[in-house]
Parts: C-alpha cells; structure tokens; sequence
C-alpha cells in the first residue's frame, strides 16, 4: 500500500518558488493500478520521482508498505528504490547492450547471482513476449519491443510497486494497446501495484481502477474511473 501525506514540493527558483506538488493526499491499495493524470506542468513528474525517492518532499511524506521513503538515505534508500521500478517514455534501454543484459543489468547491480540471473531473465523474456530476440540491441527494435524490455528490466528484481511514466505516450495507438495489456496482465498475474503517469484519458479508462487529475500540483479530482469520468 501507498500512502502519500500531504506532499508538498516547493521549487525556489530564486524568485517565484512554485509548489510542483501542493498538499496532496493520496492512498493506492496493493494490486491496484492507478492512474494520475493531468496536463504538462501539472505536477505529475514531480510527484512519481517524490514517490521513489528521487525527491524529497518539502513537507509530509511518503509511505510504501508502512516504510517512510521520504525520510530514508544511503543505504536503506537504495535497498528500498531496488523494490520500487520505473518504466519511461523513452525506454532509457542502455544502447551498447543486449536484451538479456539490458534485463539482467539491475539484478546485477543488486547482486543477484549469476544462475539466478539467468532463470531470471529467460523467465522475464517469456512474460514479455520477446522470445528470440535476447541478443538483439536496442536500435534494433520498434518501440513496443524496446518498451517490452523496459518492462522486464523493471520487474527483474520483483519490486512492489512498478511506476510508468508516460510508459506509452511514444508508441502509436496500436502498439499503446498491447503494452497496456501487457501490464493489465502483469498486475492480474502477479497482484503487483502500479501507479502510472499519462496525460490520455484512453490509457486510464483502459486499464486504470482509480484516477487522480492533477491541476497545478494539486489533485483536483479522485476516485474510481468509472465515477470520475462519468457525468452525473
Ligand atoms: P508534469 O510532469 O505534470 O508535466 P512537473 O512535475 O514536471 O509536471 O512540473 C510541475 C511544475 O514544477 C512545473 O511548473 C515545473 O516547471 C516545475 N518544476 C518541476 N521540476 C522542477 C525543478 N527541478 N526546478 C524548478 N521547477 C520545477
Ligand atoms: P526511439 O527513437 O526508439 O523512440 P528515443 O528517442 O526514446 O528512442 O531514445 C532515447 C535516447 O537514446 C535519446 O537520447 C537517443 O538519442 C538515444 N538513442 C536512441 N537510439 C540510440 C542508439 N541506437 N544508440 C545510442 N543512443 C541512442
């Protein structure tokens, strides 16, 4: 479970500080896949980077699985980053390696072992739906296969929760729909929490189960898909 206690980020810029995020309160349950929505400047960026540790809040703070992220540094930091993944609008794929390295990388620097790694990663490739193409580099592959590697990299180290961050908003509409599925899947399979970023409303009606819209750091609106994109 996440719980986010009255988040605020204030950016002092020198002269006007703006609150990227303005008191914002927010629980997701486990297994569920959340959507936060909202136009560019919204706050949304702010928030996912606040939501694994990337940023510190200016006040409140952020709790995952009753473990104050917010507070934690050095090593307790790291160790629960490792159980918290990103999936990125531009796969951030490292260019020079293979598939398989690409998906092994994190486990690696987690320490893993190279057996385990290797199971590992043949089972990630499996879910993914990349078979036969381990070997392959990035430039190599359309963008739903460099997203689909992304996927894999991120859930390597069986984290708790997986954050997208605009995971689809570089792929075309077709392609946008399998990788929906792909992480519909992934949550109904595994029970895995997922919170993602989108300014399309098609990605949460999609696959969503609450929403919150984002409106100048603050959330504006929230609850179910259903209620909040129905008009009374
Ligand atoms: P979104 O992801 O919804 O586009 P952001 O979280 O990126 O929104 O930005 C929210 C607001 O905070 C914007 O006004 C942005 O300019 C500002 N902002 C974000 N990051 C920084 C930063 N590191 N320094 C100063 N201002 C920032
Ligand atoms: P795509 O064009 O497949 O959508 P991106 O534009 O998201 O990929 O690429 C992300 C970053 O990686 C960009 O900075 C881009 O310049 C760089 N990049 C893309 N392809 C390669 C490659 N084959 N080798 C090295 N860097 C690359």
């Amino acid at each position: 479970m996440i719980v986010l206690n009255q988040i605020r980020k204030i950016f002092d810029n020198g002269k006007a500080p703006i609150a990227a995020v303005d008191d914002v309160s927010l629980t997701v349950e486990q297994g569920q896949i959340y959507g936060i929505i909202g136009y560019s400047g919204a706050g949304k960026s702010t928030l996912i980077r606040l939501l694994n540790g990337l940023e510190k809040p200016t006040s409140g703070n952020v709790l995952i699985n009753g473990q104050d992220i917010s507070a934690a540094t050095g090593e307790t930091l790291r160790r629960a980053r490792l159980k918290i993944s990103m999936v990125f609008q531009h796969f951030n794929l490292l260019w020079s390696r293979t598939v398989s390295e690409n998906i092994a990388f994190s486990m690696q620097i987690a320490g893993a072992p190279k057996a385990q790694i290797k199971t590992r990663v043949a089972e990630l490739i499996d879910l993914v739906g990349l078979q036969g193409r381990e070997n392959a580099y990035p430039s190599q592959l359309s963008g739903g296969q460099k997203q689909r590697v992304g996927i894999a990299r991120a859930l390597a180290n069986s984290p708790d929760v997986l954050l997208c961050d605009e995971a689809t908003s570089a792929l075309d509409p077709q392609t946008t729909d399998q990788i929906l599925d792909l992480l519909l899947d992934i949550n109904r399979r595994f029970g895995l929490t997922i919170v993602l970023i989108t300014h399309e409303m098609h990605v949460v009606r999609k696959i969503c189960d609450r929403v919150a819209v984002m409106e100048n750091g603050r959330v504006v609106e929230e609850g179910e898909v259903i209620r909040v994109f129905t008009h009374p």
